[in-house]
């Protein structure tokens, strides 16, 4: 049984990064900073029972979209003249493990199999699973180098393709990838840190009251998690519900010449490499409106997305303390935010 993602304390940044990745996947997943015991592998593995439904051919192991991009598997069965029918499936938190070999990551070709019988036949790996869920890394910095390039071209390329000896299978591979950290374990390859659409900072609570709930849930919790989750019940239906309501609300939220020139005006104020850090605002503020129920983008929304879309993206200054660049970008942000 799982503690439920509603009933954490605190912490809002994060279980908020969570659910603006479930509302609009190509956010492009979240990274968790935090010390050890800050909720972060329970939130991420709470947010599974919040997770929607998403439409897929039938009987396919990878979760493949039926008018999207086909795995080798589906491709076949079209080439064979049958029809591809479609079923629901709720989305998915699949963990990896630290220690994973490539073979499990990326899966392995039976070309035996391939030779003699003139058919594919392909175990899957953890990228299979992961295509169209959330791929949970805990620890994500102290997963090994090659592991590392490995999920970096298949989040680059949104498919896996594994080849041996002139036999190849293909299938698509977009995952929403979440990691967690503790920043005092070692640091990320900046390539890998870029992968990563929003990024937050955790500490522990400070304030009397709010560690006195956090121990009053945990011992209900533990005492009888039935119960507990009867109790919490109500309140997870109703954030399932704003998460699909917001889902469909995305669409029509209209971004607006305005909000652009705020974003460009925030990003290039603070000197950034390449443009991921504009898209990812723009997405995040779009689905931060949706969430709100608003019909476009406002100044709010932008400033709310800026810290999650950026922090992670900009350069320390030269003799720059860590953390202090966060500083930097709020000044940043509320000048322009006094600006208009
Ligand atoms: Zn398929």
């Amino acid at each position: 049984m799982i503690f439920p993602f509603t009933a954490i304390v605190g912490q809002d940044e994060m279980r908020r990064a969570l659910i603006l990745n479930v509302i609009q996947p190509s956010i492009g997943g979240v990274l968790i900073m935090g010390e050890k015991g800050t909720a972060k592998s329970t939130a991420v593995r709470a947010l599974a029972e919040l997770l929607p439904d998403i439409e897929v051919v039938k009987g396919c192991t990878f979760n493949c979209e039926p008018d999207g991009f086909l795995c080798s598997g589906c491709l076949e069965r079209l080439k064979k003249n049958e029809s591809l029918e479609r079923e629901r499936k709720k989305m998915r938190v699949v963990e990896l493990p630290l220690g994973i070999t490539e073979d499990r990551l990326v899966g392995t070709l039976d070309v035996e199999h391939a030779l003699k019988k003139g058919e594919k036949r392909f175990e899957p790996g953890i990228l299979a699973d992961a295509n169209r869920n959330f791929l949970y890394v805990d620890e994500v910095n102290l997963l090994e180098d090659h592991i590392v390039d490995l999920l970096l071209d298949a989040a680059a390329m949104g498919v896996n393709t594994v080849e041996r000896e002139g036999v190849s299978f293909v299938h698509p591979s977009r995952f929403i990838l979440v990691g967690t950290m503790n920043p005092e374990e070692g640091d990320l390859r900046p390539q890998f840190l870029d992968r990563f659409g929003l990024c937050v900072r955790i500490s522990s609570l400070q304030d009397r009251a709010s560690r006195m709930e956090i121990l009053k849930r945990r011992a209900a919790f533990d005492a009888h998690p039935e119960a507990f989750l009867k109790e919490w019940a109500e309140e997870q239906r109703a954030l399932a519900r704003r998460i699909t309501d917001a889902q469909q609300r995305l669409p029509a939220v209209s971004v607006t010449d305005f909000a652009l020139e705020r974003i460009v005006e925030i990003t290039t104020s603070l000197s950034l490499d390449g443009h991921r850090g504009d898209i990812v605002m723009m997405k995040t503020a779009q689905t931060f409106a949706a969430l709100k129920g608003e019909p476009s983008i406002s100044m709010e929304d932008i400033c709310e997305a800026a810290p999650l879309a950026l922090r992670h993206r900009m350069r320390r200054l030269p003799f720059e303390e860590i953390g202090k660049e966060s500083d930097r970008l709020s000044e940043v942000i509320s000048g322009i935010s006094m600006g208009i």
